[in-house]
Formats: C-alpha cells, sequence, structure tokens
C-alpha cells in the first residue's frame, strides 16, 4: 500500500469520525419521535439502535415502535434511516 493510499484513507476516516461529531453537536437537544400513523412495526429501528431507545408496543392502533427511553437517546439518527415508511423524525426535547 503506497503513501498515497494510505492518506487517503486517513482523510476519510477523519472526516467520517468529524461528520459524526458535528451531526451529534448539531442534534444535542434533540430525541427521535414516532409518527404512530406511518409506523408498520417492522421493528428495523429497534434492532438498530444501539443505546436500546425503541421498543415495539401493541394497543388499540396495533404494533408500533414507541421511544421508551427519551433520556438515552443520543440523537445520532442511525434508526432514522433504517426505517422505510418515515415513520421517525428528530424533535427539540421539550
Ligand atoms: S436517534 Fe440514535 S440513539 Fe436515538 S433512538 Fe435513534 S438510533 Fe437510538
Ligand atoms: S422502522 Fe419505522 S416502521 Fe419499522 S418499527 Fe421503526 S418506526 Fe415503525
Amino acid at each position: 500500500m503506497n503513501v498515497t493510499v494510505c492518506i487517503s484513507i486517513g482523510i476519510v476516516f477523519l472526516l467520517w469520525i468529524f461528520g459524526n461529531l458535528y451531526r451529534r453537536w448539531k442534534n444535542r437537544n434533540k430525541v427521535i419521535y414516532v409518527i404512530e400513523s406511518k409506523c408498520a412495526g417492522c421493528r428495523r429501528c429497534v434492532q438498530r439502535c444501539s443505546h436500546h431507545v425503541l421498543e415495539t408496543v401493541e394497543d388499540e392502533t396495533g404494533i408500533h415502535a414507541a421511544v421508551k427511553y427519551p433520556g438515552k437517546c443520543a440523537a445520532c439518527g442511525n434508526c432514522l434511516v433504517k426505517c422505510k415508511f418515515n415513520a421517525l423524525k428528530l424533535v427539540e426535547r421539550s
């Protein structure tokens, strides 16, 4: 592996790190919110969240995701990209 390739990989890695840090800083006062009417209860977001913020619940409207531990949400957005139904969004913490 030559020097140019190593430098390029290093730059990409640093950009990835800084991108993640910037995203966390920008969303520091936000928390995940479930739009229940759009949620299909597929659990893709639940499985993706490494902070264990989300869970699925069943009520009179059916099975849907719910924000069980909002205090643990890092507003990373990882669950957002997994939802095919556009049922998640980041909102300001109240
Ligand atoms: S935004 Fe991140 S921490 Fe919050 S629920 Fe989604 S995956 Fe979990
Ligand atoms: S990924 Fe979307 S549709 Fe699936 S449970 Fe989560 S919020 Fe609901």
